[in-house]
């Protein structure tokens, strides 16, 4: 019970006692651990604990009470908060530390201490109050994310370091292609060239690069072609491949050039750029036109002659009397085929080459196409006593073309049948009407020929490997037998199977306003 003694309001002795055990209930509930040290005892020795920090410790309280706090390190001595506790004792200072402590069992805990100095009425420090939490879980969790942290940074080192060499791979890469590279962004602007482009257009990566295509070396790339090119036929999305630009440099002279150009479908920083790839085929198409001039000037060369021993040989078989061997006769019969094999070696060059130079002439008739290819066919069967060849169907009696180069295909085609299809007999033409079209097809049931090679066969001098060595040609045949029918407005295609034989087939468009229209 409070009393009041000499006017002073005094406590009793039951009223310290109850708020003492109200005073260690609270401590006792506290979820941190609680301890006094006493600061006036040598080795400031531990005085009083709470509950909690007999749970958090695994130590009972006649454990504690009397020693040191350091029990809790065991033999973890060396961590750097013990100087910072100590100088606190020392200094009579407050300080916060997280130690690693060890419980009764041995098993580690973090431990985040709160140190406080409790000071008498003089302002002497008497006791230190010391709250402890566990903080494992949050330190085990601050290291995982120290750990993952350091994982993801060696990740990221890594992975920088791998596009770097991939970075350094690529433009080496760029750096080495014969061709000219320029990216440029959607405003045309040039972000980048290598070095080809540097070298052949004679620029410095200075005076290109930031800069407007358009405006390149005083508008020297202010060209119109490309200017379509990039304004009109890019933004479909399509890639432009093999364009051809013809342009007169002011420092470099003119530049027959070869564009691959797409934009780079890409998002983020790339997105919508476009990659440009220039081949300069200058040097390139004037050796192929060196080529064709020296074939034309050699074929032509030639003919003349062999048309002289042609005659010659004509003569002499007419002028050999009948007393003469068989013999004879025979080798002059002989020469005069050889002879013509040359001769028709010597018109396919010519032929090629006028087709080349844009010399060809067609001599537009109208004729009878039927009659015209059985014609063509009687006479190769004639000339062939290995295969038979059948024909069937009906095209058409009124044909307006050129005749003598419709016969030229059909010659081209059926010797073709005859020459790849050594192992067969059956060579089969067959003409039909195919709405406004007449249409012809050859067939024969010889060695076929591979998907990848169909296309190009009808280049010139293709001719496909393997058969090289084993029956004579130029690879002309088939390149000229396109052009022809391309002149007639009509389509030459091939339709094989390895093995299996080939069918050629072409159509011709039978109206007659449509004549000669590509
Ligand atoms: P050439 O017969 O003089 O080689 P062509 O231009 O007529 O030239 O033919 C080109 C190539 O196409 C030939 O070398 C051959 O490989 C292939 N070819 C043409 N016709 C046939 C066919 N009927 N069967 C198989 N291959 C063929």
């Amino acid at each position: 019970m409070d009393s009041l003694k000499n006017g002073e309001f005094t406590l009793s002795e039951n009223s310290i006692k109850q708020d003492l055990s109200l005073l260690i209930q609270a401590l006792d509930s506290s979820i941190s651990g609680i301890i006094l040290t006493d600061n006036q005892q040598p080795d400031n020795p531990i005085i009083y604990c709470n509950k909690a920090f007999e749970f958090i410790t695994g130590y009972k309280r006649h454990e504690i009470i009397g020693h040191n706090c350091r029990f809790l390190q065991k033999e973890d001595r060396g961590q750097k908060e013990r100087s910072i506790l100590r100088k606190a004792v020392e200094d009579g200072a407050e300080c916060v530390v997280e130690m690693r402590n060890y419980q009764k069992n041995g098993t580690l805990f973090w431990n985040e201490l709160y140190m406080s100095p409790i000071k008498d009425e003089q302002g002497n420090v008497c006791y230190f109050i010391g709250v402890q939490n566990d903080i494992t879980r949050r330190k085990k969790a601050e290291q995982e994310l120290l750990h993952q942290q350091n994982i993801m940074e060696s990740q990221i080192q890594e992975r920088t370091k791998s596009l770097k060499e991939s970075e350094d791979y690529l433009s080496s890469i760029v750096q080495t292609v014969r061709e000219s590279l320029v990216v440029l962004n959607p405003e045309f602007e040039v972000l980048s060239v290598n070095d080809h482009f540097l070298k052949t257009f004679k620029v410095s990566r200075e005076e290109t690069e930031g800069k407007l295509l358009y405006e390149l070396g005083n508008g020297q790339w202010d060209i119109g072609k490309l200017k379509e090119l990039l304004e009109n036929i890019l933004p479909t999305n399509n890639p432009v491949e093999e364009f051809e630009v013809e342009h007169d440099f002011p420092h470099i002279g003119k530049k027959l050039m070869l564009l691959n150009a797409h934009r780079i479908e890409l998002e983020g920083q790339y997105k919508d750029r476009i990659l440009i790839a220039i081949e300069d085929i200058t040097d390139r198409r004037e050796i192929e036109r060196r080529k064709d001039d020296f074939l034309s000037i050699a074929s032509h060369e030639l003919k003349t002659p062999l048309t002289t021993i042609k005659g010659y040989i004509q003569v002499m078989q007419r002028l050999l009397p009948d007393s003469v061997g068989d013999k004879l006769k025979e080798i002059l019969n002989k020469t005069g085929i050889y002879v013509e094999r040359l001769n028709s070696l010597i018109a396919e060059l010519l032929d090629m080459s006028k087709i080349q130079t844009g010399n060809i002439e067609l001599h537009k008739e109208t004729f009878d196409f039927d009659k015209a290819i059985h014609e063509a066919v009687e006479n190769m069967q004639a000339a062939t006593k290995t295969h038979h060849i059948i024909i069937r169907g009906h095209a058409t009696n009124n044909y307006t073309g050129d005749e003598s180069h419709i016969i030229q295909v059909i010659n081209n085609l059926l010797s073709n049948a005859i020459k790849y299809a050594p192992d067969s007999e059956e060579v089969q033409v067959y003409l039909s009407r195919v709405s406004n079209f007449l249409k012809v097809s050859v067939s024969d049931k010889g060695m076929g020929i591979k998907i990848e090679e169909q296309k190009k066969i009808f280049d010139r001098f293709y001719r496909v490997g393997e058969i090289q060595q084993r029956f004579p040609g130029m690879g002309i045949g088939l390149y000229v037998c396109d052009q022809i029918i391309k002149n007639h407005g009509g389509t030459l295609w091939v339709e094989s199977e390895p093995g299996n034989g080939s069918t050629f087939s072409f159509t011709l468009p039978l109206d007659e306003g449509r004549f000669n229209e590509q």
